[in-house]
């Protein structure tokens, strides 16, 4: 075991294999930063940030004007001690998804160094994970399109983003689900009002529609609305814009304002994604695993947190799917919707 010598930090740009339209934004590229950890035995440890400005208020410029602080903490540690690490990365509250990159980092050269994968580290529960993958907000035939491509390659989960026009939305998902043969995943990445939210649910559900999971309906800080939208529609309700830390997790928990939690490292680092799971846990919620517009090499941190613990009944890590990706990098392979870590 040794200590922290090098961190890396190494800007990386991609490009949209097709512009990724939600709620309020449409992506056209990610501005990723790669974190690469060295440690005197040798060891290397990759982490990688996709900043979010829309949900966390972080930036590519934020994080690397913390390079230095960064490395005045951190080089030294020894990585075995990586929970005390955990808490001193924790103090970078303000840069959740670095925090998430760091942490990832410092475990994954621990775990070079144990000679182990981390997936094994955080408990070893499955090799593989089934994740869904996602159908942007477009003009309705466009979105038809698109499912069908995404049941036609595999995928028997899929997620379709809505939130910007109730009644062209109830219309896509209707005609996605006639012409589709999945479970369905729906996301209104907070745009509607706890009213519309009830209505989108029970317009879908006298037509016949299942849909599996309602994601963050309204706005992040209308937990009322949330547990409004819970009781009032026939969909089980998941958290993800509301949910970043702990402590959300914990009032979310208390006011019984959801039915599943979906967690994002990027939104939590890897301390407050340990004590969320245990939340949820406590409170018999669900727990789905989601990403923001990392790489692979990002996704791949999610990847193996998710097969470690155990227990994500829904994985949206599909992300590196819908990037202009060279190779794949993490330490998974990927056939069609299934996932499996290296071993
Ligand atoms: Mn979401």
């Amino acid at each position: 075991m040794s200590k922290i010598i090098d961190i890396n930090f190494k800007p990386t740009l991609y490009k949209y294999k097709k512009p990724f339209h939600i709620t309020g934004s449409i992506s056209y590229e990610a501005k990723n930063l790669e974190i690469i950890i060295k440690t005197k035995s040798g060891a290397e440890g990759y982490g990688e940030v996709s900043p979010s400005w829309r949900v966390n208020g972080e930036s590519i410029d934020i994080i690397i004007s913390l390079e230095k602080k960064v490395k005045e903490v951190l080089i030294g540690e020894e990585v075995r001690n990586w929970r005390r690490i955990l808490e001193i990365i924790d103090t970078f509250k303000s840069t959740p998804g670095l925090k998430s990159a760091l942490g990832f980092a410092v475990i994954d050269a621990f775990c070079v160094e144990c000679g182990i994968s981390v997936w094994e580290f955080f408990g070893g529960y499955t090799d593989n994970i089934e994740t869904d993958k996602t159908v942007s907000i477009g003009e309705v035939d466009e979105m038809v399109e698109d499912a069908i491509k995404i049941n036609k390659e595999g995928f028997g989960k899929i997620k379709i983003k809505v939130g910007e026009n109730l009644l062209k939305d109830i219309e896509a998902v209707y005609e996605i689900s006639k012409k589709t043969k999945a479970e369905y995943i729906v996301d209104a990445n907070m745009g509607y009002l706890p009213k519309e939210a009830v209505y989108f649910a029970k317009k879908l559900y006298s037509l016949g529609v299942d849909i599996s999971l309602f994601e963050q309906p309204v706005n992040f800080v209308d937990i009322e609305g949330l547990k409004y939208v819970r009781y009032n529609s026939p969909y089980p309700v998941c958290a993800d814009e509301s949910l970043k830390t702990r402590y959300d997790a914990k009032k979310l928990a208390k006011e019984e304002a959801v039915d599943f939690f979906n967690i994002k490292l990027g939104k939590s680092g890897i301390s407050d994604a340990l004590s969320i799971v245990e939340i949820a846990k406590s409170f018999n919620i669900g727990l789905m695993i989601g990403c923001f517009s990392e790489s692979s090499i990002g996704v791949n941190q999610s990847i193996h947190f998710a097969c470690g613990i155990g227990g994500f009944k829904y994985v949206d890590l599909d992300s590196h799917l819908m990037l202009d990706e060279k190779e794949y990098r993490g330490k998974f392979i990927q056939k069609k919707n299934k996932i499996f870590v290296k071993k």
